[in-house]
C-alpha cells in the first residue's frame, strides 16, 4: 500500500499540516509540544540560508529587513500588479521585481525569488510530518485561498514540488473546511464557510450531502485579512501619538513594523479581554532628545470602533455570495468560520443573522483546513470518489488579435469543466494569429492576469467547416489546458504558452 498523503495548509500567516495513517487514524502534525501551528515566517540569516518557523517569526522585530512574513500573499504575483504596488510599502524587507516579472526580495544583496522562502517553509513542514509518521511523504494536497489566481497555483505547486511531494490536488481552502466538517457528521446541509484569515477573505457557499460537498458560490475580496486589522489600529494610534508627541512615526518602515506587530497582539488579547494595553519601549526620539514610548490603552469597544469598516466589508461580500445563489441566510443551516481572525467577538455578533454557528469543537479555525485537505488526501488514495465538487473561483476569457474578449469559462463553474468558444473573425493570412488566455483577477477589480498566448495557425483559419473553436478545460487540480477543436470534433492541443505583463483594463471591456 503507498503511504499516506499529506494535506498542507501553507497560509499567509500560518502553516499546518494532517494526514492519515496507516490505520485510519487521523494525525495533526506538531511543531512543538502542543502546537500544531508553524509561522509562515523566514529569517535570512544569511544571504541563502533561513530558518522558519516560530524563531523566525521572532525576528521581527530585531531584524525586520531579513524577516520575510507574509510573502505568500506576493508569490505568484507579477511586481508590477495593483495588488503589489497598492501593498509593497508596508513591509520593511526590501520587495522588488525579480528578473521574469514575478516579485522577489533582496537580502544580504541577493534576489531571492519568493518560491524559495515558500519552499523553505514547505520543507520543515515535511520534515515535521515525516518525523510524526515515521516514515517518508511522496504526495500531498495543498490549499490555497478560493481567489487565488492560476498563476499563484502554480507558484505554491513548484514550491512542494522542489521538496519532493509530488501533488495530488490542490484545493481551496473554504473548500477543504467544509470537506472537515462533512465528515465529522453525516449531515445533509447548506452550510456557509466564512474563512477570514491573515491575508485574505473567501466566503463559499456549499451543500454538504452524504459526505460529499459541492460548492454552490464562492466569492471574497483579496485585499481584506486580519492583516488589515492590524493596520488600521497602527494607523489610528500612530495618529494619537503624533497628537501627544508630534512626531510622525508614518515614515519608518521598520518602526512601523515593529507597531503592526504589536498591534496583532493587542488586537489578539481584545478577542478575550475588554482592555488591553500596547507598549513598544523607546519608538522615537523626543523633541528634548529624550526616547519616547509607544504606550496606549484600548478598549475591545475602541478596537470595533476602529475596524468597523472591515468587518462591514467581509459581511457584505459574503452577502454578495449568498444573493448570487439566491439564498437568504436564514436557509443557511449552518455558518463554519474558519481562518484566526474570526476570532474576533465583535465579527461574530455581526454575522448573528446566520441561524447557526459550528462552534469551534466542530471546526477548529486554524487546523480545520490543513484537516479537509488530509481527508481530500485519504479520499484521492482508496476508491470511491473525492468527495468533493469544487468550482472555478475566477472568469477565464480569452481575447482576438483586435481586442475582442469572450467569457470561456464563466466564475463558479464547477470543475473539472471544458467549454468551447468561437474564434470566428481572425484575420486570414500566412502566419499564426495569437489569442490570449487571461484570469480576472478579481470580481471586484479590473486587473487581469494574462496566461498566456496560444497561437492559431493559418491551416485553422482557412479550412471549410467554419470558424474554428477553442476548448479551455480546467482540471479538478485547477490546471488549465487549452485546445482547438476540428470541425470533426478532435481536439488538438493548443499550449499557452509565454506569460506576458499584466495588463489592466476597465472591467467593462471584458463583456
Ligand atoms: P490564519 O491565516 O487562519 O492563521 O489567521 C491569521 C490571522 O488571524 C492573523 O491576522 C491573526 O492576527 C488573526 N488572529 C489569530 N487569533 C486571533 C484572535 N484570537 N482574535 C483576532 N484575530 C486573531
Amino acid at each position: 500500500m503507498s503511504g499516506p498523503i499529506l494535506g498542507i495548509d501553507f497560509g499567509t500567516t500560518n502553516t499546518a499540516a494532517a494526514f492519515f495513517d496507516r490505520q485510519g487514524k487521523l494525525k495533526l502534525v506538531p511543531v512543538s509540544e502542543k502546537n500544531f501551528i508553524l509561522p509562515s515566517v523566514a529569517w535570512y540569516h544569511s544571504a541563502d540560508k533561513a530558518i522558519v518557523g516560530l524563531a523566525a517569526r521572532r525576528q521581527i522585530i530585531d531584524d525586520p529587513r531579513h524577516t520575510l512574513f507574509g510573502t505568500k500573499r506576493f508569490l505568484g504575483r507579477r511586481y508590477q500588479s495593483e495588488f503589489v504596488q497598492r501593498h509593497r510599502e508596508r513591509f520593511a524587507f526590501n520587495l522588488m521585481e525579480g528578473p521574469d516579472g514575478y516579485c522577489a526580495v533582496k537580502v544580504y544583496g541577493r534576489v531571492v525569488p519568493l518560491n524559495e522562502v515558500a519552499y523553505f517553509i514547505l520543507r520543515q513542514v515535511l520534515t515535521l510530518a515525516t518525523h510524526t509518521a515515521g516514515e517518508p511523504f511522496t504526495e500531498c494536497v495543498l490549499t490555497m485561498p478560493a481567489h487565488a489566481s492560476i498563476r499563484q497555483r502554480e507558484a505554491v505547486r513548484h514550491a512542494a514540488e522542489r521538496t519532493g511531494l509530488k501533488v495530488r490536488a490542490i484545493i481551496n481552502e473554504p473548500t477543504a473546511a467544509a470537506l472537515y466538517y462533512a465528515n465529522l457528521r453525516s449531515p445533509e446541509q447548506t452550510v456557509m464557510v466564512f474563512d477570514l484569515g491573515g491575508g485574505t477573505f473567501d466566503a463559499t457557499l456549499m451543500s454538504v450531502r452524504n459526505r460529499v460537498v459541492k460548492v454552490m458560490a464562492t466569492g471574497g475580496d483579496a485585499f481584506l485579512g486580519g492583516a488589515n486589522f492590524d493596520e488600521c489600529i497602527v494607523e489610528h494610534l500612530v495618529e494619537d501619538f503624533r497628537q501627544q508627541h508630534g512626531v510622525d512615526l508614518r515614515g519608518n518602515k521598520v518602526v512601523m513594523q515593529r507597531l503592526v506587530f504589536a498591534a496583532e497582539s493587542l488586537k489578539i488579547q481584545l478577542s478575550r479581554a475588554e482592555v488591553a494595553d500596547m507598549r513598544v519601549p523607546c519608538i522615537a526620539q523626543g523633541p528634548d532628545g529624550g526616547f519616547l514610548d509607544f504606550q496606549f490603552r484600548v478598549t475591545r469597544k475602541r478596537l470595533e470602533e476602529m475596524t468597523f469598516r472591515l468587518i462591514e466589508r467581509a459581511v457584505s461580500a459574503c452577502d454578495d455570495v449568498l444573493e448570487r445563489a439566491g439564498l437568504k441566510a436564514a436557509q443557511v443551516d449552518e455558518l463554519v468560520l474558519v481562518g484566526g481572525q474570526t476570532r474576533m467577538p465583535a465579527l461574530r455578533e455581526r454575522l448573528s443573522h446566520f441561524r447557526r454557528f459550528a462552534s469551534e469543537k466542530d471546526v477548529h479555525p486554524e487546523l480545520g483546513v490543513a484537516v479537509g485537505a488530509a481527508i481530500l488526501g485519504r479520499n484521492l488514495s482508496r476508491p470511491g470518489g473525492t468527495g468533493l465538487m469544487d468550482v472555478v473561483p475566477m472568469p477565464l476569457s480569452v481575447m482576438l488579435p483586435g481586442g475582442a474578449t469572450h467569457e470561456v469559462i464563466p466564475a463558479n463553474t464547477p470543475v473539472p469543466c471544458r467549454k468551447a468558444v468561437s474564434l470566428a473573425g481572425l484575420p486570414p493570412g500566412t502566419t499564426p494569429v495569437p489569442v490570449l488566455v487571461f484570469e480576472s483577477l478579481d470580481t471586484t477589480s479590473v486587473e487581469r492576469e494574462i496566461l498566456g498566448t496560444l497561437q492559431v495557425g493559418p491551416e485553422w483559419r482557412t479550412g471549410r467547416g467554419g470558424p474554428p473553436r477553442l476548448e479551455l478545460h480546467m482540471g479538478q487540480d485547477f490546471v488549465l489546458k487549452a485546445f482547438l477543436v476540428a470541425p470533426d470534433g478532435r481536439l488538438f492541443p493548443a499550449p499557452i504558452a509565454d506569460a506576458r505583463p499584466q495588463m489592466r483594463a476597465p472591467r467593462t471591456a471584458a463583456s
